[in-house]
């Protein structure tokens, strides 16, 4: 992914990838909102999961989350 995505919820900053180190799985976060898009989830429309919710639903912490540089 090159081309950088403009957060749809807040419209206040780039999207950035993140990856859960233990499992591997990907998503995108807004930074500025912590909204998040999960899988095959479309960055380009609204979502409604925000990162505490994901962290919590998994048992997560945010040291469990890497960032991963495009
Ligand atoms: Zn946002």
């Amino acid at each position: 992914m090159s081309s950088k995505v403009i957060c749809r919820h807040c419209q206040q900053d780039w999207l950035a990838q993140y990856e859960v180190k233990s499992t591997g799985e990907e998503f995108f976060m807004c930074p500025e909102c912590e909204s998040i898009w999960l899988g095959r989830q479309d960055t380009s429309e609204e979502t409604e999961d925000y990162l505490s919710e994901f962290l919590e639903s998994r048992g997560l912490s945010w040291g469990d989350l890497e960032r991963r540089e495009s």
